[in-house]
């Protein structure tokens, strides 16, 4: 926040300031400095820095936030988990967001509905940062329409046999598990009869068909293109009822959507630190450039903006610790769309103001601006946030009693105004 975060309480603003001091002082040190953040960028990471890195966020119980103490979470809130994402942005990259906000969505869902053999071999592991997670939901049929997946997992004995391909998915190559779904039963975009499982990372049938980490940004993540041929699964590793699965993605997707944007924008203050200080210290025609009206106001509007998608953001994981996982669709969806395209314009308008070396790796934000542009649509994108919150916004608003004044029949008595009538010079006659 850039003014006072009235919408913490103390507690609250002090786990954020520990948390940031952490991250700074003993997580993003040494061999995951900034030379390690350049090496993700170029692809150059390996899978020592991640494994480093998951052990890292184990120790300080940074991962799986809200999952009970017994099962190696921190046994803390959602809003302590959006804060913490939101340093993990500001303070390492994106990428090493991604990582630990899988840990928060997967392992809150392994927990609520993972069967003891689940929580003991994946959840509570990859939660002592033993374990790296890979969420594999994306294909190439079904990105944002999750329901049209392809990818199968028949019963055959005691195992599931899984078929199909995921693309896209992050940490693909170091994953020692996938979090995956698969349709069990019904007909394609069905919300019936899909599954999730956990497969081994070393299974046999498990094909990387195409690296995919040479991308725009997000890089260092070892993302690519999978098949999985005949990859038998353990009945044990099923999560939750069989078919049931829909509604557990869709309630972790609710987190998913708080903690993708609360990172972006915690990478995009950093911009914004960068860019405040740059212009104020620039000189061009003998002066600041932050003395320019048309230079310092974009500053003050990305301030004020950032401060309304934290505070929406901190709404929406206030209402979870008060309803659970499923609690506050609409506000999710609020700061999941704003959240993730405001981080995107702070990134490019910081560029703007930096001119020429904005866009040279001399400062972090033209990686900031290339790794906060896939937010936009990846966990839900913006298009289909707004598609929920008019949806409910139209519930919230509508009004039963309406009697028809704001579309043109205000004028009692007058023909054309009447909702079934048309304008005399619009009649099909004329
Ligand atoms: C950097 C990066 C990391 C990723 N990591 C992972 C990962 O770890 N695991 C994983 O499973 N996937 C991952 N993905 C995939 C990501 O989740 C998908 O790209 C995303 O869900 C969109 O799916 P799609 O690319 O198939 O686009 P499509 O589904 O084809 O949609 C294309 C565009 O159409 C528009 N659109 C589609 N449907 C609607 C609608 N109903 N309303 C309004 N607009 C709509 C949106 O603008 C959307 O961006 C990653 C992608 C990127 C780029």
């Amino acid at each position: 926040m850039i003014g006072a975060n009235t919408a913490l309480s103390s507690e609250e603003r002090e786990y954020f300031e520990r948390t940031v001091e952490t991250l700074e002082n003993e997580v993003f040190v040494d061999r995951l400095g900034e030379d390690h953040f350049r090496d993700l960028d170029d692809n150059e990471e390996s899978r020592e820095d991640w494994e480093e890195y998951v052990k890292r966020m184990g120790s300080y119980d940074f991962a799986g936030i809200t999952v009970p103490e017994a099962h190696n979470g921190a046994g803390e809130t959602y809003v302590q988990t959006v804060l913490a994402e939101q340093a993990v942005g500001y303070c390492g990259t994106i990428v090493h967001a991604c990582q630990t906000s899988l840990t928060q969505h997967v392992g809150r869902t392994m927990y609520e509905h993972g069967n003891d053999h689940v929580k003991e071999s994946y959840l509570e592991p990859m939660l002592d940062g033993e374990l790296i997670v890979s969420q594999a939901y994306t294909e190439p049929s079904s990105g944002t329409d999750l329901a049209h997946l392809d990818t199968t997992a028949e019963k055959e004995g005691d195992a599931w046999v899984v078929n199909g391909q995921k693309r896209f998915i992050d940490f693909a190559r170091y994953g020692d598990f996938y979090f995956l779904p698969a349709r069990t039963s019904g007909s394609d975009g069905d919300r019936e009869g899909v599954s999730l499982l956990v497969v081994d990372g070393d299974a046999d049938g498990i094909e990387i068909l195409e690296d995919q980490s040479d991308w725009h940004g997000f890089r260092g993540t070892g993302a690519a293109w999978m098949e999985f041929d005949d990859v038998r699964v353990p009945e044990a590793n099923l999560v939750g009822e069989e078919g049931t699965a829909w509604s557990y993605i869709t309630d972790e997707l609710n987190l998913e959507h708080l903690t993708v944007a609360r990172y972006c924008l915690g990478a995009s203050q950093k911009a914004l630190e960068i860019a405040a200080n740059y212009t104020d210290n620039r000189i061009v025609n003998e002066r600041a450039i932050s003395d320019y009206q048309s230079v310092n106001h974009q500053v003050a509007e990305m301030a004020t903006k950032l401060d309304a998608a934290y505070l929406l953001n901190t709404r929406a994981a206030r209402m979870m610790d008060e309803g659970g996982l499923s609690t506050g669709r609409m506000e999710s969806a609020m700061a999941k769309w704003y959240g993730n395209d405001l981080a995107h314009e702070i990134a490019d308008t910081c560029i703007q103001l930096l001119g020429g070396i904005g866009t040279t790796t001399s400062y972090p934000i033209e990686r900031i601006q290339r790794d906060v542009r896939a937010g936009r649509f990846l966990g839900g994108a913006s298009g289909v946030m707004k598609s929920v919150v008019q949806h409910d916004t139209y519930e919230v608003l509508d009004d039963d009693e309406f009697d028809g004044e704001y579309v043109g029949n205000e004028v009692e008595g007058v023909p054309w105004r009447k909702a079934d009538a048309r304008p005399p010079s619009a009649s099909p006659d004329d």
